[in-house]
């Protein structure tokens, strides 16, 4: 196998295997290796000053990272056509809030979607606010109807598509050449398809974030996030994360590339599982709608068919009336779904979840309480019995 870096030219999924495997990182060694490190010794003082100058991808002291943490940034990179480069964060949460502070001053406004993650809410409610930044919601549906909110002060639009909890689709082509129009800055959270569903570069986004700690690592054992930068948007980037003193660790850099390699073949199959079990609970009378981007009638479901290379294993569904006690009936006694925050691993997982709390563009109305399903890599008829027997605990308590 040759470096990485010359097959640009193959499918995701060779993409996948090669990526960011450079012989002078790796040293022979499949995966990379950790190279755990805080000081970098220099052979002179002359070799020190030298090294100063660019520490991309050179070591220089551990903060900057080691060959462990650039290949994984740098198959990210390479996974995202048109890209300059990636950068490596502590947690999903640290790429948002890196990639935002990367480009907003005091004074600015941020155009923020509506459906946007609970965390990347409060930034904007917290933080970003008490910075001097104002942030406008906007509907997730309003695709080039942005131009009509970008005003003089508007510096950057944060677009999260499919929609947490919820699950709307965005046009973001539209979005991003509204806002290159007038120089606006796009971000993407593009946790949910990652690059191989969704090439968030290609389609004009400045900024996009993941956070790997779901499909990247894939083995719900580690945090870590990544911002990977168009070129116009990169030099910002950076100095910025350096500034904050940014770092993830070698160890989960390590997971993160080793979780990598397989992403491909657990999204085809979270991606089928999740498809039969969503048009499965469609068919199931206590069921009042399925959000999932690639059924029809899910609020931007032609903008996922015409952008999209395929769908994750994260969705959501409604129930057909009945409160929060009803629903907790369906979902205690639940065997195959864990209880529990965060996705992207092995294993499915089930929450609660209540979006009109977190709504202030678009009043958000359903006909009972939502249901959020991470789809692991069990049986999907394992699992569809699970719910199944879930969806008779949930009838008896509605009334
Ligand atoms: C989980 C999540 C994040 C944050 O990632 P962490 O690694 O948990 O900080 C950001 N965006 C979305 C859409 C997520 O689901």
């Amino acid at each position: 196998m040759s470096a990485s870096g010359d097959g640009k030219d193959h499918k995701p999924a060779t993409r996948l295997v090669t990526a960011g495997r450079r012989a002078e990182w790796t040293q022979g060694i499949v995966n990379p290796p950790v190279w755990r490190a805080s000081t970098i010794l220099y052979d002179s003082v002359a070799d020190m000053k030298a090294r100063h100058k660019d520490t991309h991808h050179r070591l220089y002291y551990g903060r900057r990272g080691t060959p462990t943490q650039w290949s994984l940034a740098d198959a990210l990179t390479e996974l995202e056509p048109g890209a300059e480069a990636t950068l490596l964060y502590p947690s999903g949460v640290a790429a948002v809030s890196t990639a935002l502070l990367s480009v907003l001053r005091p004074g600015d406004e941020l155009l923020m979607v509506d459906s946007a993650y609970e965390p990347t809410r409060a930034l904007c409610d917290g933080l970003l606010k008490r910075f001097g930044v104002t942030t406008r919601f906007y509907d997730p549906l309003i695709g080039a109807g942005i131009a009509g909110m970008i005003g003089e002060k508007t510096r950057a639009v944060f677009m999260e598509s499919p929609g947490s909890l919820t699950f709307e689709v965005q046009d973001v082509p539209a979005i991003c050449a509204a806002a290159k129009e007038r120089g606006v800055v796009t971000l993407l959270d593009n946790t949910w398809a990652t690059p191989l569903y969704f090439r968030a570069i290609e389609k004009g986004v400045d900024l996009s974030i993941l956070a790997c700690t779901k499909y990247v690592v894939g083995h719900s054992d580690a945090m870590l996030g990544s911002v990977t930068a168009a070129p116009s948007a990169w030099a910002k980037l950076r100095q910025t994360s350096y500034q904050l003193g940014q770092h993830a660790a070698p160890d989960d850099a390590w997971l993160g590339a080793r979780g990598l390699r397989t992403m491909g073949v657990r999204l085809a199959q979270h991606q089928d599982s999740a498809l039969k079990i969503a048009r499965w609970l469609q068919q199931q009378p206590q069921v009042a709608r399925v959000l999932h981007p690639a059924l029809p009638g899910c609020p931007g479901h032609q903008l996922w068919q015409r952008d999209f290379a395929g769908a994750s294993g994260l969705f959501s569904f409604v129930l057909n009336g009945g409160r929060d006690a009803a629903r907790t009936a369906l979902i205690d006694g639940l065997e195959l779904f864990g209880i529990g925050f965060s996705w992207g691993g092995f294993e499915s997982l089930v929450i609660p979840a209540d979006p009109a709390n977190l709504r202030s563009a678009v009043p958000w109305q359903a006909e009972g309480p939502l249901v959020r399903l991470q789809i692991g890599l069990e049986d999907p008829d394992d699992l569809i019995a699970d719910l199944a027997a879930g969806l008779t605990r949930y009838e008896p308590a509605v009334s």
